[in-house]
């Protein structure tokens, strides 16, 4: 008889995406396996699926959300990693440096 793994994680999820076009964060429950990317609910862009430890920035803050983008770019999704991440834009080529994302894989929080 196959295990129905299904029985042992849940196999729905409330989780955080973010589209950087409207600097916007939203909550979305979804069925595993989780997926990596949805249609941002406002623009219809890509929106990524991120860390629950992911705080949006303000919208107005125009150079924070250019450092989320980078980091995403970079294959960062707000998972823990050696460092803090960086507070500034001005912070990130050396975190960037010092610090490799983690493979994306199914979502573990
Ligand atoms: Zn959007």
């Amino acid at each position: 008889m196959a295990l129905d793994w299904r029985k042992f994680a849940k196999s729905t999820a409330s989780v955080p995406y973010v589209c950087v076009r409207c600097r916007r964060s939203f909550k979305r429950r979804v069925d595993w396996p989780l997926p990596e990317t949805l249609p941002c609910s406002h623009c219809g862009a890509e929106a990524i699926r991120v860390s629950t430890k992911f705080k949006p920035p303000p919208r107005q803050k125009l150079d924070q959300w250019e450092k989320v983008s980078l980091l995403l770019r970079a294959g960062y999704r707000f998972e823990s990693v050696n460092d803090d991440y960086p507070k500034t834009l001005a912070e990130l080529p050396k975190f960037l440096a010092n610090n490799q994302p983690r493979s994306i894989k199914p979502y573990d929080n």
